[in-house]
């Protein structure tokens, strides 16, 4: 498993102190609502839709209704955060450093930084648990390419751990004055019926930037298929045939969306958002709940598992330094937790062995994120060889 303790950047800020120090500014938030769970909303969508401008939004939004959320900024990349985050990846992963340390170009360094804020997820859980009572809503902005999070591991690492935990809501953003034209609508509409699918998970579409053009538009399309056919008739590409077949697919997928048209920037539409949030954590409790805690359960299962492996890997080593005979040094003689680890693990060495050779041989609990952990860190571990590599070459003409 990818440690984090070997992670560039990844200890230079504890994520505690950064918690501790936005923690005052939530101060002030006794009366948050009747649940007893925030809701988390994941704000997912492509580059340039709107997503930070959008969660500053919701944050100044609910800050007014004294209902101050709790944020958490998932984007390494961003030169600068417009809200008060209460986590931030970037106090945790430094990105340049990551890019610098493993040689790669700016998307594998943001991939990278996730994977690695990933394997300290439940740090971050543990400072949500701790916050819960203090705030109805959770804010995750996400980074600028959508494909990052939604695509790749850590993503489903981390949107899995927060839906196992809270009711969990995704708002896909998108870019009305972009999508204008039906062909583009439909392929942002494909896409956001991909992300629905990939996340399973309650979804609402937030139309922003309706202070440029009004979504009504985009709606009535999704209504009215003849409308959108009219719109379709004055394109004659190829592309437009297959958008008319691909439209009579999503007629589906429109009739139970939510869709709510809103403006990052003016503010505009956001209560009728919160209706429509509030719709869709009721249906988290009635669809997704029962899966989610299915899901917890075997995820603290398979922890406690873990959590016993590396116990007993934690003895063996040592015990295999008991066995060697080691002559006693002046350190060996100040007692220590090793100390008693040692001499409670030496009478059930042979048991010991036996299980270790068993499971050494073949992991039968291994599971598919257990595996991609590994080979994360495997992909770490050859990335600084070839960045060494290369810093050698690169350092060897100016020897001599
Ligand atoms: P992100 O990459 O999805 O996080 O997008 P940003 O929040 O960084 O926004 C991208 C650009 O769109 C910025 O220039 C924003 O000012 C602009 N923008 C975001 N929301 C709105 C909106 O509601 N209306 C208008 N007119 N511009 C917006
Ligand atoms: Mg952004």
């Amino acid at each position: 498993m990818a440690d984090a303790a070997q992670c560039p950047g990844a200890e230079e800020v504890s994520m505690e102190n950064q918690e501790s120090s936005a923690a005052g500014k939530d101060s002030g938030t006794a009366g948050a609502g009747a649940r007893d769970k925030p809701v988390c909303l994941i704000v997912l969508g492509m580059a340039g839709s709107g997503k930070t401008t959008f969660v500053q939004r919701l944050t100044a939004h609910l800050h007014t209704l004294k209902d101050p959320p709790y944020v958490i900024n998932l984007d390494p990349a961003v030169h600068e955060v417009p809200f008060p985050a209460n986590i931030d990846i970037r106090d945790t992963v430094n990105y340049k450093e990551v890019m610098k340390q493993y040689g790669l170009g700016p998307n594998g360094g943001i991939v990278t930084s996730l994977n690695l804020f990933a394997t300290r997820f439940d740090q971050v859980m543990q400072f949500i648990e701790k916050k819960q009572q203090n705030h109805k809503y959770v804010l995750i902005d996400t980074p600028g390419q959508i494909e990052v999070f939604t695509w790749s591991a850590s993503g489903t690492i981390i949107t899995e751990a927060l839906a196992s935990s809270f009711p969990c809501v995704v708002i896909y953003v998108m870019d009305t004055s972009r999508s204008v034209s039906p062909v583009t609508f439909m392929s942002n509409m494909l896409y956001a019926c991909s992300i629905l699918y990939k996340t399973k998970l309650p979804f609402i579409v937030a139309m922003n930037k309706t202070d440029i053009i009004d979504h009504s538009f985009a709606v009535e399309w999704m209504q009215d298929f003849e409308v959108f056919q009219d719109a379709l008739n004055q394109e004659t590409s190829y592309v437009s045939n297959l958008t008319r077949s691909m439209s009579l697919v999503l007629d589906e997928f429109y009739t139970n969306l939510r869709v709510v048209g809103v403006s990052a920037v003016t503010g505009s539409g956001l209560d009728e958002l919160f209706v429509q949030v509030e719709d869709a954590a009721q249906e988290y409790e009635r669809e997704y709940r029962p899966e989610y805690e299915r899901l917890r359960k075997q995820l603290a299962e398979a922890q406690s598992k873990k959590q016993q492996e590396q116990m007993e890997r934690l003895r063996k080593d040592l015990g295999a330094v008991d066995m060697t005979k080691t002559p006693a040094t002046e350190e060996a003689n100040i007692a220590g937790p090793s100390d008693l680890i040692m001499t409670r693990g030496n009478p059930d060495e042979e048991e010991e062995e036996g299980e270790d050779s068993d499971t050494d041989d073949i992991d039968h609990t291994a599971t598919e994120e257990s595996k991609e952990n590994d080979a994360f860190g495997n992909f770490l571990t050859e990335r600084k060889e070839v960045v060494q590599v290369r810093n050698k070459k690169c350092a060897m003409p100016e020897g001599p």
